[in-house]
């Protein structure tokens, strides 16, 4: 990792100190207080009233017990929370993930990275994040809908259309989240339908959500490569994942151009070198919720599967790599790999899965690098356009939709790439989106007076 600025040291520390053994959220903290060096030099007055010290520490955070019976009967407890960041531009907005692995720590990272991606939309919304150790893999329909009533009978309290509202996230999708706004409505005795994002058409969602978060990278790298007067016509591209932001990152690679020619999941990774077949992807994945090895043996011929354990799927050579699959899966060594067989651009469709080690390398190679805060915010930007329509009681088109999110993403690259430009480090868009999202809360924070 780069060093940071001596007057932010103590707030790297403090939080260290307060938050044991959290390293994703400390990884979180301090990349963004490596950028602020830059800021507090220019803006000493941001060092005032504590502002960056405050945006650190979470406004509320609630963790709880989750009982629920599983199919044989037998009693099943889980751990839920909800870490509600930072309100200043608007309600906590933020999924809800459903992993083994998720901790409090990883959720305060999560919602930390939420509240700087929010403001970078231009939307009011504020940052949370929530989820549970709850692992969704290998359940029924019915465990999946008692563990989600289950979780919303404690949650409902602490949310709102205009407090804090949940989407999906890792293991919540379309399905869980109609569980859980059906309990929520239930208990409240109110339609609020602004309560929840990512809900489906049927009841109140948004057209082009589903796509927004790959569609959004997709337009974010291809203006970062369009600053080198290139584009994604005719470059060999790698998506790690194979869940909703993989899928329709890799339809819209294709749609500009690009051949696709490797994915993966939590097993493994497939290389298929005459380019996906997308809709073979979405019927294992998204149909049949199969392992990715069934892509490979139906494709045949051509595909192979790679299992993990022997091999990296950032060992394959590509000009663009996007990863989007989770924190911290793109090693150091990865991105040197990537590097050497002449990568271009990177663009996060995950939250943070680049390491700290990583990022370096691709900065110093000179890589475009797109950081996840900025690139992957088309998903929650969409959201609050569902939010929006939700208020309106209206339903716009797809074009519509996705015409919103296009310029949304096309301000975030540009404001990013100008921030950068401004203090002194032009191309370095880690930087623009961490100046630029903390300014926006900062200001909004400091108006609101010490709260
Ligand atoms: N989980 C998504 C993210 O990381 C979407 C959040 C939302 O739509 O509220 O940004």
């Amino acid at each position: 990792m780069n060093s940071i600025d001596e007057k932010l040291q103590p707030i790297l520390t403090e939080v260290v100190r307060r938050n044991a053994g959290e390293p994703e959220f400390h990884q979180a903290v301090h990349e963004v207080l490596e950028s602020l060096g830059r800021v507090v030099a220019k803006h000493p007055h941001y060092l005032d009233l504590a502002l960056i010290e405050r945006i650190c520490e979470p406004e509320r955070q609630i963790i709880f017990r989750i009982p629920w019976v599983d199919d044989q009967g037998r009693v099943q407890i889980n751990r839920g929370f909800r870490v509600q960041f930072n309100s200043a531009l608007g309600p906590y907005k933020g999924g809800m993930r459903f992993h083994p692995s998720v901790n409090v720590g990883i959720i305060k990272f999560l919602g930390f990275e939420q509240t700087f991606k929010n403001a970078l939309t231009g939307m009011p919304i504020g940052g949370g994040k929530g989820g549970s150790d709850f692992d969704p893999k290998g359940k029924s329909d019915g465990e999946i809908m008692r563990f989600c009533q289950s979780l919303m009978t404690e949650l409902h309290r602490h949310l709102g259309d205009q407090t804090d509202v949940p989407a999906g996230d890792i293991g919540v999708g379309g399905r869980e989240i109609g569980y859980m706004f059906g309990q929520y409505k239930r208990l409240n005795n109110r339609f609020e339908a602004g309560v929840f994002t990512g809900k489906a058409l049927a009841y109140g969602g948004s057209r082009a959500r589903t796509e927004a978060t790959g569609y959004g990278n997709t337009y974010f790298v291809q203006a970062m490569l369009g600053t080198k007067g290139t584009s994604f016509d005719g470059k060999t591209v790698v998506v790690s994942g194979s869940g909703n932001v993989a899928i329709y990152t890799i339809e819209k690679v294709q749609s500009f151009g690009g051949k696709v020619i490797a994915c993966s999941d939590s097993s493994g990774y497939v290389l298929d070198e005459a380019g996906i077949d997308l809709d073979l992807l979405k019927e294992v994945k998204n149909v049949r919720r199969e392992r990715i090895a069934e892509y490979a043996r139906r494709r045949g011929a051509g595909a192979h599967f790679i299992p993990v354990g022997q091999g990296s799927i950032w060992d394959v050579p590509c000009q663009v790599a996007m990863p989007s699959a989770t924190q911290n899966e793109l090693s150091g060594k990865d991105a040197a790999q990537l590097v050497k067989s002449g990568v271009i651009a990177v663009g996060e469709g995950a939250n943070m899965p680049s390491t700290p080690e990583a990022v370096k390398v691709f900065q110093d190679a000179g890589i475009l690098f797109a950081p996840g805060k900025a690139a992957n915010a088309g998903g929650v930007a969409t959201s609050a356009l569902e939010m929006q329509q939700n208020a309106s009681r209206d339903s716009w088109t797809f074009e519509q939709t996705e015409k919103r999110l296009a310029t949304i993403m096309r301000n975030i690259h540009d404001t990013c790439h100008a921030t950068a430009e401004e203090y002194g480090a032009p191309g370095n868009y880690v930087l623009g989106a961490n100046i630029a999202g903390f300014v926006r809360v900062a200001e909004a924070m400091r108006m609101l007076g010490v709260i």
